[in-house]
């Protein structure tokens, strides 16, 4: 494989005795293979790192020589130190049967989005739906992602900096996670084509039924006199200015709150403090997606704001870490 190749150029380039493996979920399937097969080709020492990988905001630090990332694309902004990205982009595109699906949800002016799996389909996707008498825009990336019309669960600038030029958006890929946040950002509709299942569906009931979430959580929130604000020791996560600036804001309003430093957040971690409610500076997801798990009401800092009365419902805002 080209990717094992540039990796084995980079091992002996680096002389690298011990190497570092790196894979989030879905790809922990090769890793068992892949650790072998750098192990025999280049006659090193392979570890791999057991604990979750999220994303490239989130890179294991490990006794290591060389650290091989795999699965997402670097964040351009950041200062990785020994890190080797993997890339492995998803399968060619086949059959436009999914888009074909969606297309007739689509207004004219539409801008296209994905992950960096899917990202070398996205020019075929634009000509086809271009062909059909679309106007496709695919957003330029900022600091944070690697490329065109990728999101992240936490920067939909590749969204919004076409915004004032589409009427909707295309979302290519599986799942909510990536276009959710577009959908409450942006007041326009977000369609997802999903390749797997080769069908395409609305947002707008899933944006809905978040946003219902998220008001009950402030609703709860608003009793609690005693916060604990989380921040992240992991690199593309880790705000800690905007931790301290909440923490004085809650002071200001006679609230108490105090500062909570953690790699991986989760509930069982958070048990046994005395705090009323979460405030998460972390990954802007952690609030959103895994709300049920946790006993207290887990806020964004923007949620936060509500809470405290600097900021109202109405000018409600997703959490995003923009570079
Ligand atoms: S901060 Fe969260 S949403 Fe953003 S890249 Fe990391 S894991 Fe994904």
């Amino acid at each position: 494989m080209g990717e094992t190749n540039r990796l084995l150029d980079v091992i002996r380039g680096r002389n690298a005795k011990t190497v570092g493996l790196q894979f989030p979920v879905g790809l922990r399937t090769k890793a068992v293979e892949l650790a072998q097969e750098i192990e025999a080709k280049a006659g090193v020492t392979c570890l791999v790192s057991a604990d979750p990988s999220f994303g490239a905001c989130d890179v294991a630090d490990m006794p290591v020589d060389l650290i091989v990332h795999l699965g997402h694309a670097p964040m351009p902004h950041l200062r990785y130190n020994r890190v080797f990205f993997y890339d492995l982009p998803g399968p060619p595109l086949g059959s436009m049967t999914f888009i074909d699906a969606a297309e007739p949800m689509l207004p004219k002016r539409v801008g296209l989005l994905t992950t960096t799996q899917f990202r070398h389909w996205l020019p075929a996707i634009q000509a086809h739906l271009e062909k059909k008498g679309h106007v496709v825009r695919i957003g330029e990336p900022d600091r944070r992602v690697a490329y065109a019309g990728q999101l992240l669960g936490c920067d939909y600038h590749t969204a919004t900096v076409v915004e004032g030029d589409v009427d909707g958006y295309l979302y290519v890929g599986m799942g909510d996670f990536h276009p959710l946040g577009v959908a409450i950002l942006v007041d326009k509709p977000v369609i997802i084509a999903d390749p797997e299942r080769g069908t395409a569906r609305d947002l707008k009931e899933m944006r809905d039924h978040i946003l219902r979430q998220r008001h009950a959580a402030i609703v709860r929130a608003q009793d609690a006199s005693v916060f604990g604000i989380i921040v992240s020791k992991k690199i593309g996560q880790a705000r800690m200015d905007m931790a301290t600036g909440l923490k004085a804001l809650a002071e200001k309003h006679g609230k108490q709150a105090n500062l909570f430093l953690m790699d991986l957040v989760g509930p069982e971690l958070l048990q046994g403090y005395r705090v009323d409610a979460w405030v998460n500076t972390a990954c802007p997801r952690i609030a959103i997606e895994d709300i049920l798990q946790y006993k207290q009401p887990m806020l964004t800092p923007q949620e936060f704001e509500i809470v405290l009365g600097e900021r109202t419902w109405n000018d409600y805002v997703f959490d995003e870490i923009r570079a």
